[in-house]
């Protein structure tokens, strides 16, 4: 699937992603392979569904898995790195070989508290997993330990990513050239990505 419209441009193909996706997983399932309990995968909602969708699918060894869900405490529209947790993980993972789904690393303020917040609760051992990783943009170091995809500083929609909740479901990670114009119309990439339907 492609855009035709010149707000967006493909970045990362089906096959690429699928292909990007499996080496990571493969590389989870060795390192994780002799572990007393099968790894907890925990996914960040909701950019992350579709990557762990697929990547749990990757991996040889059993997994289990939890979500949670943050929002970031913002006055000025940037992220500030202040979050607070909005729905919590259900299983306790004191003793748990852990590791964090996200769909992308940023400034990496995201994954700094989550690293730290979820460190706290004594898991045996903390990883992170990441479909996209914008390393220009880091503002704080933060260990990444498995990464499928380094990105250039642009704004990123699809394969679970969005653009005021849109766009999660594009297969694609397409590449948003002029923000501006889509922020005025966040409507704009649907209507060359989706067939229209007529009521
Ligand atoms: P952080 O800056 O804390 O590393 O990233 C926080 C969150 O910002 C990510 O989990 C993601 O939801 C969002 N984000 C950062 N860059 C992009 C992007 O290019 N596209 C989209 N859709 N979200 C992004």
């Amino acid at each position: 699937m492609t855009s035709p419209d010149h707000a967006g441009e493909p970045l990362i193909a089906r096959r690429e992603l699928a292909c990007g996706i499996d080496r990571v997983g493969m590389q989870m399932s060795n390192d994780l392979a002799s572990l007393p309990r099968p790894p907890l995968l925990v996914g960040v909602l909701k950019g992350s569904t579709l990557f762990l969708a697929d990547l749990m699918r990757s991996m040889q060894i059993e997994v289990e898995i939890d979500f949670i869900s943050i929002s970031a405490y913002s006055s000025t529209g940037s992220s500030s790195g202040v979050v607070r947790i909005v729905k919590d993980l259900e299983v306790d993972i004191a003793g748990r070989d852990v590791v964090i789904v996200e769909d992308i690393v940023d400034t990496g303020l995201t994954l700094n508290y989550l690293r730290r917040s979820l460190g706290e609760r004594g898991p045996r051992s903390l990883r992170a997993a990441t479909l996209l990783d914008k390393v220009a943009r880091r503002i704080v170091p933060v260990e990444v330990e498995y990464s499928a995809f380094e990105v250039p500083d642009v704004f990123v929609v699809g394969y679970g990513l969005d653009f005021q909740g849109l766009y999660r479901n594009v297969p694609e990670i397409l590449a948003v050239k002029d923000i501006a114009k889509l922020a005025n119309d966040p409507m704009l990439l649907v209507r060359s990505l989706f067939v229209e339907t007529s009521a």
